[in-house]
């Protein structure tokens, strides 16, 4: 007598099925692992030969690199492609202390999460904004919708 065909067919399924799932599961906790940090410090903009800048100095347009320097001495990089970069744009936020919310990659690489300013021991959530169109945005510039300046705001971190 044969074994029904549909229930082996399960069977196979079902074995396939937890052979599969460990090697899931680990693939994706392996997305998952780098961790998340937060670091104090100045960022500064790097000319072509890695030096920092003066945070009053204007970028090189031809080479936004960025560090952060820690009060201990640590110094990190950011990746060019990390959407939130173009907050260090201006002179302005790399004169600030700022504290910086990232996940730490190899090669001491900060892929931001949160950047914000740290004065008098108090933190400040920075960013620009559009009072007309109620716009928020990382970078400075025309607002996206009605083209007047963005605004540079600070406010109190909740
Ligand atoms: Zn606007």
């Amino acid at each position: 007598m044969k074994g029904c065909p549909v229930l082996s067919q399960l069977i196979w399924c079902v074995v396939l099925l937890l052979a599969l799932l460990p090697i899931s599961a680990s693939a994706r906790q392996e997305k998952k692992t780098a961790p998340q940090v937060i670091v104090k410090g100045r960022v500064a903009c790097l000319d072509e030969s890695g030096q920092r800048l003066n945070a009053d100095q204007d970028d090189s347009p031809t080479s936004s690199v960025y560090e952060l320097l820690t009060a201990a001495g640590q110094r990190f990089h950011f990746s060019s492609e990390d959407l939130l970069l173009p907050i260090f744009t201006e002179a302005r936020v790399r004169q600030m202390e700022l504290q910086i919310t990232a996940l730490l990659h190899e090669k001491s690489v900060l892929e931001l999460e949160k950047v914000q300013a740290v004065k008098d021991g108090r933190l400040y959530d920075i960013y620009y904004f559009c009072r007309v169109c109620n716009i928020t945005a990382y970078a400075p510039g025309p607002c996206p919708c009605c083209y007047a300046r963005l605004e540079f705001m600070e406010t109190p971190a909740p």
